[in-house]
């Protein structure tokens, strides 16, 4: 399955904000609020199908404010500006911004709705860009304000005027996802989700997630960096006609190869009219859709059902092709990882080695399967500190040199045909800290615990968070993110609706894909994180008659755990049991696809840790 490896690298990491580039563009931006009559605007870091990555032409938030992380919303008053970050991105937004125009503010423990209240003088509008909202985010927005009435307008956008180089939209190339990886064709799945329809008595739902119409037409796109999505909306029938709206350069010169004949090609500037002219009621996920498909709804007077993109639960339980195509991933990007893993053993203790140089090298043992399409996010690669800064993404300012003994955290993934990868190991390069081994024995065995459970139908991913962390609570540990999120397959890398978290309400049901990663951090010192993917998968029937079905989890990533951070003393004899069974089917699945020196260090990195004590 060779596809060839993109020609250009796909991480980079030159510094792209510019602080003194802030200042004269909101106030351009001021000047055209004011024109306008309105008190203040909204930019957030969103396009219209609300991705995680945006195309470069919508990263207005980057180019209004110098801020590059990936959520964030600027509120911009004529007297102050507002950058509303998350915890993770706060020292980052500091850092890309200028101080004295923009305001980085504690998100969401400082909410924009109150803040705007207390700055808005009075009477003051809001303006908004209707398709980059949804509309549960401006209720929250509203709700938040208290007393005071926001009155938020729906405009055209008033960055892209003054936005003279801005990118055009996205125009990548949509190719069609194999029916033998997608295992249901779609018109199979459109009348599948169409007897749903019309079951509730709904005539149409609007989908505007690129993911889930990438899923229902079994396609795939490159409008956006790491996920193989394409910008599109559609409108599904509750007759399973479906109508797509999409730039027709994607589509190339033969669109009848992409899509079979039942599908309704439209241009994107159609779209508002088609929704006035839908027979209600319709279905529209008031979470994911953008304000204006409401707004165009109500204005013909069609009416709104609020319910979920119907696609969500549907793509998330993974069905035998999609789980045999996921395996078939984690097997090359196992044999990736291990070669991986041997170089970094053997080079890193020589001192001289960068988190540059580590997140290049991965990339080429990936690229090195002949298969790798895209990463599936930017590789995280921290050295010391920086393996406790969540979210951090190596550039040339903040680039250390591995010192040895500091602890290697490197979490990536990558995007194959047949799959999507995501894979966090925490590696020694010395030395190791007793006080970190204990550490990263107390996250592999709440890791563990994950890995081993078995749980009665129904429970959902907020039931089976404690499992993971039980260990890190005993000793006064903890780690600010949550344990699981859903993987897509062949599609985003952080995929709803199920997730296991102190959040996860959606039950888990077999076919789901969720990651398994605790961590644990101390700021200014180290970093840990195992990770895995995990399949739900009905629970092997036990010897007693007696018992209940069960669900359990299938893991699906092989990479040796590196034994060097592991405390045996502190592992039970099921935990031990565990791991040494991973690491035989690590070595088992993975030697034959590597080459004899990488096979050579899987037989080591992957021994039993039960000798480790009676040696
Ligand atoms: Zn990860
Ligand atoms: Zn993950």
């Amino acid at each position: 399955m060779t596809t060839g490896a993109p020609a250009a690298p796909l991480q980079t990491f030159a510094v792209t904000a510019r602080p003194d580039q802030g200042p004269p563009r909101l106030a351009r931006l001021r000047a055209a609020l004011e024109r306008a009559g309105l008190a203040g605007f909204l930019v957030p870091r969103a396009d219209a199908h609300q991705g995680e990555y945006v195309a470069p032409r919508d990263d207005r938030l980057a180019w209004l404010t110098g801020f590059t992380g990936s959520a964030g919303l600027a509120v911009v008053l004529a007297d102050a500006a507002g950058l509303f970050v998350d915890g993770r991105y706060r020292v980052q937004a500091r850092a890309e911004t200028a101080a004295a125009a923009f305001s980085v503010l504690d998100w969401p423990q400082v909410r924009p709705g109150a803040w705007i209240a207390a700055a808005l003088p009075e009477g003051g509008r809001i303006g908004y860009d209707p398709w980059l909202h949804t509309e549960d985010e401006l209720a929250r927005l509203k709700e938040a304000a208290g007393d005071v009435p926001l009155a938020l307008v729906a405009i055209e956008n008033p960055v892209d005027p003054l936005w003279p180089d801005q990118p055009p939209p996205p125009a990548g190339p949509v190719r069609r996802h194999p029916e033998a990886l997608a295992g249901e064709s779609s018109p199979a799945k459109r009348a599948r989700l169409a007897r749903g329809l019309a079951a509730a008595g709904q005539r149409a739902a609007v989908l505007t997630l690129p993911d889930s119409i990438a899923w229902l037409l079994n396609l795939r796109g490159a409008d956006v960096a790491r996920n193989p999505v394409v910008h599109a909306f559609a409108i599904l029938h509750d007759d399973a006609r479906i109508t797509l709206f999409i730039a027709a350069a994607k589509l190339g010169d033969d669109p009848g190869a992409l899509l079979d004949a039942s599908v309704e090609v439209r241009a994107p500037a159609a779209f508002a009219a088609a929704l006035a002219r839908l027979e209600g009621p319709v279905r529209l996920d008031p979470r994911t859709a953008p304000v204006a498909v409401a707004a165009a709804l109500r204005a013909a007077g069609v009416a709104i059902v609020p319910g979920d993109d119907p696609c969500l639960l549907p793509k998330a339980r993974k069905n035998a092709a999609e789980l045999d195509g996921m395996r078939a991933a984690q097997l090359r990007d196992g044999a990736a990882m291990a070669a991986f893993l041997a170089w970094l053993e053997e080079t890193a203790p020589e001192g001289g080695l960068t988190e540059i140089d580590v997140v290049t090298a991965l990339e080429g043992f990936r690229r090195a399967t002949g298969c790798l399409l895209d990463l599936a996010f930017e590789t995280i690669a921290g050295a010391g500190p920086n393996g406790a800064i969540v979210h951090y993404r190596v550039t040339e300012a903040t680039n250390r040199r591995i010192t040895p003994g500091d602890l290697v955290l490197v979490d990536s993934g990558a995007q194959y045909l047949d799959g999507t990868t995501d894979v966090t190991r925490t590696l020694a390069t010395g030395p190791v800290p007793a006080a970190a081994a204990a550490a990263f024995t107390r996250v592999l065995k709440g890791m563990i615990a994950l890995s081993r459970a078995r749980w009665p139908q129904g429970l959902a991913g907020r039931d089976l968070d404690p499992l993971a962390r039980q260990h890190l609570w005993r000793a006064g540990q903890d780690y600010d993110h949550g344990t699981g999120h859903g993987v897509g397959a062949a599609l985003s890398v952080h995929e709803g609706p199920a997730r296991i978290s102190r959040l996860g309400e959606v039950a888990l049901e077999p076919g789901m894909i969720l990651s398994n990663e605790p961590g644990y951090y101390r700021e200014g010192a180290f970093g840990i994180r195992t990770e895995n993917l995990l399949a739900v998968i009905e629970a092997p029937a036990l010897a007693d008659a007696d018992d209940r079905p069960m669900l359990a989890f299938e893991t699906l990533t092989f990479v040796p755990i590196d034994r060097r951070l592991i405390l045996p003393d502190l592992l039970g004899p099921g935990e031990r049991a565990w791991l040494d069974a991973y690491h035989a089917e690590v070595r088992t699945r993975i030697t034959p696809r590597v080459a004899p020196a990488v096979g050579a260090w899987l037989e080591r990195a992957t021994a039993p840790v039960a000798g480790d004590r009676r040696a």
